[in-house]
């Protein structure tokens, strides 16, 4: 049996590996010159830096994909977990650290926000841990379930109904927290999903187990997750095509039967899998006939997109670690100007990776890494941010990061800045929007496709796909997609 895998993002690599660890011959085609999609490297001043997902969580996910080959994930990467999760500070004042540990997180929010805040903390962190517990294997690691088979998945409803997918984040957030800077710091969770705590269901509290449980330092940087994961598949059979777009799925007797690159050459394949974002079969983009694969997702319901920098720069004043977060004033204007208003609001709240802390000493007074995003509306499919605009970004985004005693010498040249519309020409028929279709409302989450598309032979994986975003999610989608490959097999050899 032949698979074509079109996309080498963490989805596409991990459906390869499985596959071909069954015997299958796997034909991975990506467009881009490297593998790991979001997952990738970006020059800025000579330096190569981590351009898209930084925060390394789930590891068991990579360690199971590895274990199933018989080798080990810590051959293959080196992993160091991080003490801090992240550093949040707020320009009206204020600081504070997550840890690894939940008792230590405690205590520092109880000198923050006080003993009650500190024990809400508590109380929401067993809530977020139960309701992870709750859809680990009935959701996260199962083939896409309706409403229906997740009841009958998780057989208890009142675990189910403790999973609140009828109220807000914010709301439920609401009833742990009395600091609006504690509700917004772990509102903030919502946003690995690309969507809106006032929007997600409370549901996505469990993003805030998911760091708990461990965030992790990649020695080398993310870029080297996509890497090993190539690696492994490679080390199965799988073989590899950089620079090969393909233009069309093939359909023949109604079934997904090959591919044609961009230069007009063809590949037959017994089953196709489909690593972009789904919304580009909905578009047309995979040819006319894969269009009916898939819906394309309407502009309301795009999850977010950003603006990114990666810049080699020297900081100073503000004691940074791997992960900080600088939180706007006003939450709920941040995400109502982005998905109502459809623009960047004027203070935005700001992630910074600073890529080499917490794994080596960083100088002073020499460049170091750093990535900084600010969230923004998937909106590149209707032109780019000028450059006078985004020079104004930029500007207004240094000086809030001053606001809180954070200095960057951004440099022109030691700087690369991403917009919604790069994002959009990297990531085909996405407007920019990084996470697929947002889990907005209690049934949002359901309205992404499983793995099965609605054309025979066609197989999807990746984060606009179930079980949802995120690094590791999109990788449990890939293994996914390769399980539904493997199950209908002799089908598609007819
Ligand atoms: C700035 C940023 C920050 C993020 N932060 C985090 C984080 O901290 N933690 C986390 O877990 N996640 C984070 N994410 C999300 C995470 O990166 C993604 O959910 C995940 O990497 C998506 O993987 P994927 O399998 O969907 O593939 P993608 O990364 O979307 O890659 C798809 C690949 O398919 C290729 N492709 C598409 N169409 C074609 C075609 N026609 N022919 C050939 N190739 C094609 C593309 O070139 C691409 O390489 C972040 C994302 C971004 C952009």
């Amino acid at each position: 049996m032949h698979v074509v895998v079109i996309g080498a993002g963490i989805g596409g690599l991990t459906a390869a590996a499985d596959l071909a660890r069954q015997g299958v011959r796997v034909s991975v085609l990506e467009r881009a010159a490297t593998p790991g999609g979001k997952m990738r490297h970006v020059q800025a001043g000579g330096a190569a830096i981590d351009g898209g997902p930084t925060v390394f969580t789930m590891r068991w996910i990579f360690a199971q994909l590895f274990a199933d080959a018989g080798r080990r994930l810590e051959d293959a990467l080196v992993l160091h977990q991080a003490d801090i999760l992240a550093r949040h500070a707020w320009r009206e004042g204020g600081r504070l650290d997550l840890f690894a540990d939940v008792e230590r997180s405690a205590e520092a929010i109880g000198d923050f926000a006080g003993a009650r805040d500190a024990q809400g903390f508590r109380d929401f962190a067993a809530r977020s841990a139960d309701i992870f517990r709750t859809l680990q294997h009935s959701f996260i690691a199962a083939q896409r379930p309706s409403p229906l088979d997740l009841v009958r998945r998780v057989g208890r409803l009142d675990a189910l109904w403790r999973t609140a997918p009828w109220a807000t984040m914010w709301q439920a957030l609401g009833q742990h927290f009395q600091d609006p800077r504690l509700r917004q710091l772990f509102g903030r969770y919502a946003t690995y999903c690309g969507c809106s705590p006032f929007l997600a269901p409370a549901t996505l509290m469990l993003v805030a187990h998911v760091e708990q449980d461990g965030v992790w330092l990649v020695e080398g940087g993310m870029h080297r997750v996509a890497q090993a994961v190539r690696e492994l598949a490679e080390s199965q059979g799988a073989t590899f095509r950089f620079n090969a777009e393909v233009r069309e799925i093939l359909v023949q007797g109604g079934r997904a039967a090959g591919v044609r690159l961009a230069d007009g050459e063809t590949l037959a394949a017994d089953a196709v899998v489909f690593n972009g974002d789904v919304a580009a079969l909905g578009q047309g983009l995979l040819g006319g006939s894969a269009r009916r694969a898939a819906r394309d997702t309407p502009r309301a319901a795009r999850s977010l997109s950003a603006v990114t920098w990666c810049m080699h720069a020297v900081t100073r004043g503000f004691p940074l670690t791997h992960h900080n977060v600088f939180f706007a004033e006003d939450y709920a204007a941040e995400f109502q100007a982005i998905f109502r208003e459809r623009r960047i609001t004027a203070a935005p709240t700001v992630y910074i990776c600073a890529q080499e802390r917490g794994q080596a000493e960083v100088t002073p007074g020499t460049p170091e890494r750093l990535l900084l995003l600010v969230n923004a509306p998937a909106d590149g499919d209707l032109g780019d941010l000028s450059a006078d605009a985004m020079d104004q970004l930029q500007h207004r985004t240094l000086a809030l990061l001053r606001r809180c005693g954070l200095e960057i010498e951004a440099a022109p040249a030691q700087t690369t800045a991403t917009t919604p519309a790069g994002f959009h020409g990297l990531f085909p028929g996405t407007g920019g929007a990084l996470y697929g279709r947002a889990s907005h409302g209690a049934t949002g989450t359901f309205a992404r496709p499983g793995a099965i598309s609605r054309l025979p032979g066609l197989f999807l994986a990746g984060g606009s796909v179930h079980p949802g975003p995120g690094v590791p999610m999109a990788a449990m989608s890939g293994r996914l997609a390769a399980a539904r490959v493997m199950a209908e097999a002799p089908l598609s050899r007819g």
